[in-house]
């Protein structure tokens, strides 16, 4: 294990957060929660930034809850770039490296590191030159050239535009892949998170909901909150079918339109009978369907337009969560 966070408390004058959790060497967390969940301010303990109340952060097997930032061997990235204005893409690169490295290593190594991030040949290119995508990458770049033990990420795509985020973020993991780097990932942006991460730990006012893979997490969600969080779905009290109390969770994709009058149930399958079509989005390569069933909402994916106003929706009880 190369991080373990046990038992950490902070608490501002309207926020307390708590948390516990282990990294492995070579892992990609990613941290994900809505905002203000407290995301930042974990990253800030982890790095150094803030000091916690309470609880210990240990490194490598050695406590580090009180030591200097520069001291820990983590390097982090932020949504903004801060970048040194008045260095070049090299300079801010070989700035950051250990400063008994000959300037040949340094300038081999910053080399390297451009050719990592995919931007070979901006050494010499002023940082207010640059896109927000390419000055992210130097930033990245940057925070390699320390040798970092670990490196954290705070939201790192979120000053960019949708398609600069797809490709950073496939190339975030590429890198990470590379180098072997233990990485932690902080988003608000559950598709980012589930497109880069090992594993995730999502977060809801100040506490931890919930850790796992992305898919297991997103097919089996443990609490109602990390359902609706982590996707669309709907909750259909077990009472409109006369199964109880509580409620099923399963999501749009798992509900089967059925067109034909006698859909029949068997074990398999729940059936919805007669649930009424209030809309259809049309989403490109399928159709998002708003159903009234006896007076509850639900939501199917589909990839045929249903034609008919009154449908049988079948869902496999496999797929069904129950809280
Ligand atoms: P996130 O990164 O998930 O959006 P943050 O960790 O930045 O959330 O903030 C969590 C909560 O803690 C917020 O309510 C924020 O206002 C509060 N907070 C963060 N830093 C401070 C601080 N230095 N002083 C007081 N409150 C803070
Ligand atoms: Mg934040």
């Amino acid at each position: 294990m190369l991080l373990e966070i046990d038992g950490i408390r902070k608490s501002y004058k309207d926020f307390s957060l708590e948390a516990s959790f282990s990294v492995e060497e070579g892992e990609f967390i990613s941290i994900l929660g809505p905002s203000g969940c407290g995301k930042s301010t974990l990253l800030a303990l982890i790095a150094g930034l803030e000091k916690p109340d309470a609880g210990r952060v240990v490194l490598d097997g050695k406590e580090i809850t009180g030591m200097e930032i520069q001291k820990r061997g983590i390097g982090i990235v932020f949504q903004s770039y801060a970048l040194f204005e008045n260095m070049s893409v090299g300079k801010n690169i070989t700035y950051a490296m250990d400063k008994k490295k000959s300037g040949k290593e340094k300038k081999e190594g910053m080399l390297a590191l451009l050719a990592l991030v995919g931007l070979k040949g901006y050494e010499k290119r002023n940082v207010s030159s640059l896109s927000g995508g390419e000055a992210q990458r130097v930033a990245l770049a940057r925070s390699l050239a320390a040798e970092p033990r670990m490196l954290l990420l705070d939201e790192p795509l979120s000053a960019l535009d949708a398609p600069m985020r797809r490709r950073l973020r496939g190339k975030i993991r590429d890198i990470h892949d590379r180098l072997g780097i233990t990485i932690i990932h902080v988003t608000h942006d559950r598709e980012e998170a589930y497109a880069v991460s090992d594993r995730m730990i999502v977060m809801n006012a100040g506490k931890i909901e919930g850790i796992g893979r992305a898919e297991e997490m997103y097919k089996r969600p443990d609490t109602p909150f990390l359902a609706s969080f982590l996707g669309e779905g709907t909750f259909l009290s077990k009472k409109s079918v006369s199964e109880g109390d509580g409620y099923y969770f399963f999501r749009p994709e798992s509900v089967l339109i059925s067109e034909n009058e006698g859909t029949d149930a068997g074990s398999t399958y729940l059936v919805l009978k007669n649930a009424k079509v209030m809309g259809i989005e049309f989403q490109g390569s399928s159709y998002s369907v708003k159903l009234n069933y006896n007076g509850e909402m639900v939501t199917a994916l589909s990839n045929t337009r249903p034609r008919k106003e009154y449908v049988n929706l079948m869902i496999m009880r496999n797929f069904l969560n129950i809280f």
